[in-house]
């Protein structure tokens, strides 16, 4: 089925090659093409140009774009969508002045998330998350990652992996599954952090790498959680089957795990809200992504990741929401955006190329999602008649969503 957008009043992010990534200075620019068509054929984008240049073929459907802006759908490339519950409680005690640690350490935080999905079923699990995956892709989200992190079990663990397999086969939306086992230290194993490790290592990684569960690894590299030593420990592990890191990194203190995760390759590195000098300078000349996670800076009320100086630098990033029950629970790109804008500097341009290419590349997708470019998918987001794409971070905290299209097909 052949189906052409008419009449775009901009046509956003376009490519004739995909692009690996946006760096530096290049992030402030974003090719457009204003009175365009986009053709999409099935999944797959087709064709798009000037509207003056399309060659009349024969259609089954016309989408007319008029006053309309079309651009990629967004890559969010850090989630822990698949979570039982809710910690609103947890929210209500910070207003009332309890800190994250504190609540962390009264048994709240993730091993509170951790109880609650130990004893929630995976038919009840997948029906929670997958509300929580149509939401997302009504606000224009096409391709996610999602961790688990909130087992800390081999059964529960496994569990979550599962849910996420079966999300991706159910859904449009492209999914890819990261294992967090080492997101926090169980109660069981309070003071015995390196027998914790050697279960994950040993009992449940072997277990994600035979069924396929998990294409990337993670760990909380934090003081308080897991150490620099601990996260080359799981790395090694993960490299022996194939999976590559994506890890938690720099979001409270700087202990060394952005220079880990180069060492080991790593597709990206998120949170970096504590930045050194060192740890800007090691990612130049790398592959790895810094990703930053504004929305839950927000909600936190902690320091933003100073992305200005990570883009001036010359270096990409890319932007994700990190939705989750304890520190983000939104799920948003919209609001990325306008913060990204907002609190850190941005500009419309930057945040765009951060959450739409860049955010691909973080996922591995750049040369299927991620741009307007002929042969990727066809997914994207047909906003409301807005004056420019500058107004979609301006209106920050509506959205300017009219449609959305993923994998061909209008949500
Ligand atoms: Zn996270």
């Amino acid at each position: 089925m052949i189906t052409l957008i008419s009449n775009i009043k901009e046509l956003i992010q376009v490519e004739d090659s995909p692009k690996k990534m946006v760096s530096g200075k290049e992030m402030k620019i974003l090719p457009t093409i204003k009175n365009a068509f986009l053709l999409i054929e099935n999944d797959i984008i087709k064709d798009f140009g000037n509207m003056k240049d399309f060659n009349n073929i024969s259609v089954d459907n016309v989408v007319d774009a008029s006053g309309r802006t079309v651009l990629p759908t967004w890559c969010d490339s850090h989630t822990h969508i698949v979570y039982a519950g809710n910690r609103e409680q947890e929210f209500i005690d910070r207003i009332n002045g309890l800190s994250y640690e504190e609540i962390a350490n009264n048994g709240g935080g993730i091993l509170n998330s951790a109880k609650k999905l130990q004893t929630t079923s995976e038919e009840d699990l997948y029906i929670q998350s997958a509300k929580r995956i149509e939401e997302i892709m009504q606000l224009g989200t096409g391709a996610v990652e999602i961790k688990s992190g909130y087992g800390l079990t081999k059964d529960a663990e496994l569990k979550m992996l599962r849910v996420i397999k079966k999300l991706n086969s159910n859904y449009p939306i492209t999914i890819k599954a990261t294992f967090l086992g080492a997101h926090a230290l169980p109660i069981e194993f309070k003071n015995n952090k390196s027998d914790y490790l050697d279960y994950v290592i040993n009992e449940i990684l072997p277990i994600v790498a035979k069924e396929n569960l998990a294409e990337f690894i993670d760990i909380f590299c934090e003081t308080g959680y897991f150490s620099v030593e601990d996260t080359e420990q799981l790395l090694k592990a993960g490299e022996k089957f194939g999976l590559i890191p994506k890890i938690h990194v720099n979001q409270f203190t700087a202990i060394g795990g952005v220079q880990i995760g180069v060492k080991y390759n790593a597709l990206s590195v998120d949170h970096l809200e504590e930045m050194r000098a060192k740890d800007i300078d090691v990612l130049k000349n790398s592959k790895t992504m810094p990703v930053a996670l504004p929305s839950c800076s927000y909600f936190l009320g902690i320091p933003y990741t100073p992305a200005r100086k990570i883009i001036d630098t010359g270096l990409p990033l890319a932007l994700a929401t990190d939705y989750n029950p304890g520190s983000t629970p939104s799920g948003n790109m919209n609001f990325v955006v306008s913060t990204a804008c907002i609190k850190m500097r941005l500009t419309p341009e930057e945040a765009i190329n951060a959450t739409t290419i860049n955010g691909a590349y973080a996922m591995g997708l750049e040369k299927t999602h991620g741009s307007i470019c002929r042969g990727k998918k066809a997914n994207f987001i047909l906003t409301k008649k807005i004056p420019s794409y500058g107004f979609i971070p301006y209106s920050f905290g509506n959205h300017q969503i009219d449609q959305v299209f993923i994998e061909g097909l209008k949500i």
